[in-house]
């Protein structure tokens, strides 16, 4: 049973009737005249994150994937909440921690309004709670909003995450090259320090039909927009926005890195046709990368186009807790 079925089978519940619960980017819920949106996170040691990562970004990563999630439902952020459990408390370590967490937050005025602190047998785990809000007048770009003929878009650019993390992996076994250090310098961002979308994602309010994060990579994420939308999607690779450091890379690994790479806190979303305009100009007067990388069809499933117009198979690998 892979993560998303165990999501599905035990943990599936009966929002109230006006409300939205599990199963999309955040939660919506709907409080006097207002929608709040809500997220959470769980960051394990080890598992998202190496033992010895630079607190800093530590703090900046676990608040940045809950801003990516509100991002992906247009929200405005106004609050988190931390959940933290540590082995010891250091004071070094907590204060570069806390300061990585409230710079973002003070960055993107959602400001830490409780949480729960305990003392950890298993290295450090991190939960936190991210609310947003969302006015009634905005459609929300729910994963099941896309429509057949949509254009598929995506913001920045993709392998970064993937790359550092494989290069990371490799330094734990020997030395890196000097060529490698150097890739990994230009690319440790991506995944150290990943930059919500969020005025992005205001800014698509309206426009956006369907929306995700492709926190888990681009095939799996944009599968959970086509699974709940009932349609299929045609994504061509020569219009995919690569980062410079893969565009030599053997093509099995850049493929992998592209379509697969997770912790991307990228936006891909669905719009009609009609609206390219718009989002030329969007990204044009906010020097934003927006690439148009394939279009929504009646089929199912995604269908892999490359750069002579040929299609291929690419097995979907993204992230998936237990699978
Ligand atoms: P994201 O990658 O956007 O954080 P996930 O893929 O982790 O989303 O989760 C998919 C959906 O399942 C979300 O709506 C999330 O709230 C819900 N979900 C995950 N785990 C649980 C759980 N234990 N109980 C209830 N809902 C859950
Ligand atoms: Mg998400």
């Amino acid at each position: 049973m892979g993560e998303f079925d165990l999501i599905k089978q035990y943990f599936t519940s009966q929002a109230p009737q006006q409300d939205l619960g599990p199963g999309d980017d955040c939660a919506l819920i709907h409080v006097g005249t207002e929608r709040l949106a809500v997220t959470k996170d769980l960051l394990l040691e080890g598992r998202h994150f190496f033992a010895d990562v630079d607190p800093y970004r530590l703090g900046h990563k676990a608040l940045a994937v809950n801003l990516s999630d509100l991002a992906a439902m247009s929200a405005q952020p106004t609050a988190c909440f931390l959940g933290l459990a540590i082995a010891q408390a250091q004071p070094r370590w907590l204060q570069a921690f806390s300061q990585g967490f409230m710079d973002l937050a003070r960055q993107f005025n959602c400001p830490l309004q409780g949480g729960d602190t305990c003392a950890s047998q298993q290295g450090v785990i991190i939960s936190v709670t991210c609310m947003g809000t969302l006015p009634l007048t905005v459609t929300a770009p729910l994963r099941s909003g896309a429509q057949v003929g949509d254009d598929i878009w995506l913001s920045g650019q993709l392998g970064g995450a993937h790359l550092a993390l494989t290069l990371l992996q490799k330094a734990q076994q020997a030395p890196l090259s000097d060529r490698d250090k150097q890739t990994l310098q230009a690319c440790r961002d991506a995944l150290e320090l990943p930059q919500p979308q969020v005025a992005l994602g205001l800014q698509l309010r309206n426009i956006a039909h369907a929306m995700i994060d492709i926190s888990d990579g681009l095939l799996q994420d944009l599968n959970h927009i086509l699974q709940a939308s009932h349609v299929g999607a045609r994504l061509f690779e020569a219009k995919l926005p690569v980062i410079p450091e893969l565009q030599t890379a053997e093509t099995a690994f850049r493929r992998q890195a592209v379509f697969n790479g997770g912790d991307v806190y990228q936006l891909c979303f669905t719009a009609a046709a009609h609206d390219r305009p718009k989002l030329e100009a969007l990204a044009q007067a906010n020097q934003l990368h927006l690439s148009r990388i394939g279009s929504i069809m009646t089929s199912s499933g995604i269908e892999l186009i490359d750069q002579h117009g040929q299609a291929f198979e690419l097995a979907v690998s993204g992230f998936n807790h237990f699978k």
